[in-house]
């Protein structure tokens, strides 16, 4: 499959890099919100069971209360008719005083109110009839009757009704104890968070906030509203809100409710022992805040790491093509070099050629002497030859020939070494005994040191292998001794010493010369430096500098000194083959 272009590959990247963050940091807020509300429900519970726990502690004195009075020997005398309303209800009003109870009042079996604490007041309840009334008559077939209810200045009342028992266990008159509820919420602390407590009709009668009392909840409404004594006008419904669900959790969202926070989790417990619900509103806020936080938190480090990512990709790209850049630039460089290198090559090897040419014009004259002399000797002994044969003599005859042979044979190697000379060499490097080139190029040589009355002293070894190309070598070993000859023209005497050593991995050639030495050594090996007279079979001031790379070329170094006692001494220095890599 092949590859999409680069930019293709970050588009995808980006688009899946910013869904797989949407996604965490979604998740993140879910989790950390789950996690709050957890929580919140938690603390929740307990403080609606603390709630509850308190409100149940409050009214169960009363209930005590309501149980001991039912059985208080004044009842019963005022029952039995032995003691008096009056004096009944004096005990009533005392025992509300110290116990904090709003009202008690003794009923008789039919329900008829005959002791109140409130007798003195008017009007008192004294002769009403409560066999109606709700507490009454659950207090007919229970141990305890309650009930609820709210007057027309709104203060909310809890009465426990208690039947009066006997001996035959059919009720002879009931004690009912009004508490005032209003009172009893004074008494609790001011909580942070909101409860309230309603009833089965749905109506909030006690809480920690006021503005909660007579509030109505048609959601929590199981009986009618009516069960309950509340002046209708006095309920207004509670507070304007919407609901949210909040990750499983419901969620309140109140619009204008001063005492209510903004966003609350309900938690709800059933209390069943007085019959009601309570609900704590817990703020939701913190935990709300704290999830967003923790989702923004995220979206920032991911949109950081998002940022660096693509600084780091971009200046990646850019690097990359730089470098690409570079890449090119450097290989049309090498391109360039090369094609340099071949060209220069090539004009290297035109050189040499033009300077072993330039030499072979300098040793022409004497090349065609020493040509000319084995041809006029073989002339001499053809005819003598042939006068011997004509004298019958043909054992000397046959003498005559095997000297022209001979002088044949002398000439064939002169040409030999010429053709050698000729040749242009590219070969790669082989192996050459320097003793064997040595020959050769003092061969090329001799008879110009002859004509010119040059002695040519010569110390050499049978073997000295070196790795070289044979036709080069010799190039610059004739070039050296031709430019020795050149320099000792007006020379006495006119000494040529060669020398061929080996020592210590290396091969040494050394050539001599009783000449005037260089005039300035230091140019010798310049291109074009000569002191000789400029033209074909003249100075080109080629030879030295040619020379000097050639021997380069071998691995080897071409220098040159001046003598203490006059004339230049040339030397070759070549990395000598080991016995084993001669042989190979
Ligand atoms: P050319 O022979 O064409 O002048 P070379 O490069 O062979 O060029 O020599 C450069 C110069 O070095 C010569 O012109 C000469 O001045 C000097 N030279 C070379 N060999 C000798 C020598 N053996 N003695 C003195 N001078 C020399």
């Amino acid at each position: 499959m092949p590859l999409a272009p680069r930019s293709q590959r970050l588009r995808a990247f980006i688009v899946s890099y910013l869904a797989l963050s949407t996604a965490l940091v979604f998740a993140v807020h879910q989790v950390t919100m789950t996690n709050g509300l957890e929580r919140l429900s938690r603390s929740g519970s307990v403080i609606a069971e603390q709630s509850a726990d308190r409100l149940i502690a409050q009214l169960e004195s009363y209930r005590e209360l309501t149980d001991l009075t039912a059985r208080h020997p004044q009842i019963a005398a005022l029952i039995e008719g032995r003691s008096t309303a009056i004096r009944t209800s004096e005990f009533l009003l005392r025992t509300a005083l110290i116990t904090g109870a709003k009202e008690i009042h003794a009923l008789d079996s039919k329900g008829q109110v005959l002791a109140s604490s409130t007798f003195e007041e008017t009007p008192s309840d004294i002769g009403e009839d409560w066999s109606e009334r709700a507490d009454v008559v659950a207090a007919r077939t229970r141990r305890m009757g309650v009930f609820h209810s709210a007057d027309e200045d709104g203060l909310r009342s809890y009465y426990f009704a208690r039947s009066v028992l006997r001996d035959d266990a059919s009720p002879q008159g009931y004690m009912v104890i009004k508490v005032n509820m209003d009172e009893l919420e004074g008494e609790w602390r001011i909580d942070e968070t909101v409860v309230a407590f309603f009833d089965s009709a749905g109506v909030g009668f006690v809480s920690n906030r006021p503005t909660l009392a007579l509030t109505y909840d048609a959601s929590l409404a199981q009986v009618p509203i009516g069960t309950f004594d509340y002046p209708e006008k006095l309920l207004s419904p509670l507070a304007d809100h919407s609901v949210t669900a909040g990750n499983g959790r419901t969620i309140w969202k109140f619009s204008n409710a001063t005492a209510m926070p903004d966003h609350a989790l309900v938690v709800s417990k059933d209390v069943p022992l007085i019959e009601m619900t309570v609900r704590a509103f817990m703020d939701a806020g913190p935990a709300l805040g704290e999830a967003r936080l923790m989702a923004a938190l995220v979206a920032a480090i991911l949109s950081l790491f998002g940022l660096g990512f693509a600084i780091f990709v971009q200046s990646r790209a850019r690097l990359a093509d730089q470098l690409r850049l570079e890449a090119e630039a450097n290989s049309k460089l090498e391109a360039r070099v090369a094609t340099r290198n071949a060209q220069l090559q090539k004009a290297q090897d035109d050189l040499i050629q033009a300077s072993k040419l330039t030499a072979l014009g300098q040793m022409s004259a004497g090349i065609s002497h020493e040509l000319n002399q084995p041809l006029s000797a073989i002339q001499n002994y053809a005819v003598n030859a042939q006068k011997l044969l004509e004298r019958g003599r043909e054992p000397e005859a046959q003498e005559n020939l095997t000297l022209i042979s001979e002088q044949t044979q002398r000439m064939g190697r002169i040409i030999h070494n010429l053709r050698g000379f000729a040749r242009k060499e590219t070969e790669p490097l082989e192996r050459v005994n320097v003793a064997e080139v040595l020959e050769a190029s003092l061969g090329l040589a001799a008879q110009r040191a002859r004509s010119e009355g040059v002695s040519v002293k010569v110390e050499t070894l049978p073997e000295a292998w070196v790795d070289a190309g044979q036709v080069r070598l010799q190039q610059v070993i004739v070039n050296l001794l031709s430019n020795a000859m050149d320099a000792m023209t007006h020379s006495v005497p006119k000494e040529i010493t060669v020398s061929l050593s080996q020592r210590r991995g290396q091969v040494q050639l050394v050539i001599t010369d009783t000449g005037p030495g260089l005039a300035d050594i230091e140019r010798a090996f310049e291109p074009f430096y000569t002191t000789k007279e400029i033209g074909a079979s003249k100075g080109l001031g080629l030879g030295l500098s040619i020379s000097y790379g050639i021997i380069g070329s071998f691995g080897g170094l071409l220098s040159v000194e001046n003598m203490d006692h006059g004339g230049a001494a040339f030397t070759i220095t070549l990395p000598a083959l080991t016995m084993q890599e001669a042989a190979e």
